[in-house]
């Protein structure tokens, strides 16, 4: 089950009619990852025209605010922010008037180096109004002494180190650049007689595109009217591929850097019965993000498969709880389990991945007031020992439960009867990884040295 925060979406349309309504559906497709704010700016070649709120795409948005961004060119936006920040200023894409026009971007990532280029900017003149490490590009393409957006874009991005699926628009192109070291997905279809470019593949399916293939580390594809889309490949770095999209964060029946999201999660929980076979009455998936990790397991193992946890779909993923007793109740509000099912059996529970341990413990508890006989937690992925610089949300290290206590402390605090993680190795193969993801929270191996770090606010 999701319990942290996520981060972001963006979506990108280039000549199509309509296209806010075609971005729309995009974000509609990706609001797994963000439900804090979403925002679409579309552009008609004379003027961008921008609409973004706090809330989900099913509230932001009607036919009539969709009517009001006019164009065949538009950029979108799912953002998950911090609880209590002012998520509206916050809330991408960032839209600003500059010496060559107009320009709006959403992003997907994070810049490690944000900081210290705000700071420099600050100290130059810049005046900031949000706090996103986005905003530095508007300043950095706006102060930038090139002729072409296109050449300001790429100095730009020269200068801003890490993680981003970027999307900028001006009034008449849109630009689609993926980070040298492809951390975060971005992928490129085509829709009539024109493109879509999303972070997921599922929002192509929603709107009816053909994926076409993925941007490249380190390319920008640059559309323009009556011209096929152009591609500059503009750094080169060793490949480090978030390895937790497949883990987690992106939806199972998209296709993500060459794979099948779904198939990767199978093999995951197919490999986690190889390395720990365990003698149990039923296998049983955390809802919802874990059941193909669990149908792998269950598959493998020939055990029964059973949704012996029920999960309430109309609990806010980002409600956020004022009072203690209230917050203890989450986990319950949100999954229950199926009694008369699981009343004296021995289980093995399925979960994609524990962070502070919060949901595990009181999955346990919730079970064995149920009448559990055993119960035995297999994580489908290694232990989180690290926090991630470059898009994923974490908490402090000092917060990550593996990080504090040995996996023995933790089966005990959790109160389970036993406790297995998937081996490092075993991921490696599943993700059929050839040194080209980042597996940082897991082993620590940054590629910035994180005393440098300023991460702040992820888009
Ligand atoms: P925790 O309760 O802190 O151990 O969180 C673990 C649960 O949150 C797992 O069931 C995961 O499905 C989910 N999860 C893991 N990483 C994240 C993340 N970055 N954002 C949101 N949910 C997450």
């Amino acid at each position: 089950m999701r319990e942290l925060n996520e981060k972001c979406a963006v979506v990108g349309v280039f000549g199509v009619d309509k296209a806010a309504l075609i971005a729309h559906l995009g974000l509609y497709a990706m609001q797994h990852r963000g439900q804090e704010a979403t925002g679409i700016s579309a552009a008609n070649g004379a003027r961008i025209a921008t609409i973004k709120d706090r809330g989900l795409v099913s509230r932001v948005y009607t036919d009539e605010s969709l009517s009001k961004l006019p164009g065949c060119a538009a950029i979108g936006h799912n953002r998950y922010s911090t609880a209590g920040e002012d998520s509206i200023l916050d809330a991408q894409p960032i839209f600003a008037r500059y010496a060559l026009g107009e320009i709006a971007i959403a992003h997907n990532g994070n810049f490690p180096n944000a900081r210290a280029v705000r700071a420099k900017l600050i100290e130059d003149g810049a005046i900031f109004n949000t706090s996103l490490d986005t905003e530095n590009l508007v300043h950095l393409i706006a102060k930038s002494h090139e002729n072409k957006l296109q050449e300001r874009i790429l100095d730009t991005l020269s200068q801003c180190d890490g993680s981003y699926s970027l999307l900028f628009l001006s009034r008449t192109k849109l630009f689609a650049a993926r980070d040298p070291r492809g951390f975060r997905p971005l992928s490129l279809a085509k829709l009539g007689d024109g493109y879509m470019i999303a972070s997921e593949t599922c929002a192509f399916d929603l709107a009816g595109a053909k994926f076409i293939r993925d941007i490249e580390p380190g390319e920008m594809v640059i559309f323009e009217e009556g011209k096929e889309p152009r591609s500059v490949n503009f750094a080169k770095e060793p490949i480090r591929k978030c390895i937790f999209e497949h883990i987690y964060f992106a939806r199972p029946d998209s296709f993500l850097f060459g794979e099948s999201v779904y198939a990767i999660r199978k093999e995951l929980g197919r490999l986690l019965w190889e390395e720990c076979k365990t003698n149990a009455d039923m296998v049983i998936p955390v809802p919802d993000s874990s059941i193909p990790h669990a149908i792998g397991y269950a598959q493998a193992s020939g055990l029964p498969f059973e949704l012996g946890i029920i999960r309430n779909h109309y609990v806010g993923r980002t409600f956020i709880e004022p009072l203690q007793e209230i917050r203890d109740l989450k986990v319950k509000k949100k999954l229950s389990p199926v009694k008369e099912l699981i009343c004296g059996k021995r289980l093995v529970i399925v979960d994609d991945s524990i962070v502070r341990g919060t949901t595990s413990r009181q999955i346990v508890s919730l079970l064995r007031e149920a009448g559990a006989k055993e119960i035995h937690m297999r994580i489908a992925s290694p232990t989180i020992t690290h926090c991630c610089f470059y898009g994923i949300d974490t908490p402090q290290q000092s917060e990550l439960i593996s990080h504090k206590m040995s996996v023995d402390q933790i089966r005990e605090y959790l109160k389970a009867d036993s406790l297995r993680f998937l081996s490092i190795d075993a991921l490696r193969k599943a993700a059929r990884c050839k040194g080209d993801f980042c597996l940082s929270c897991f082993d620590g191996e940054y590629y910035h040295d994180p005393a440098n770090n300023s991460v702040s606010n992820a888009a």
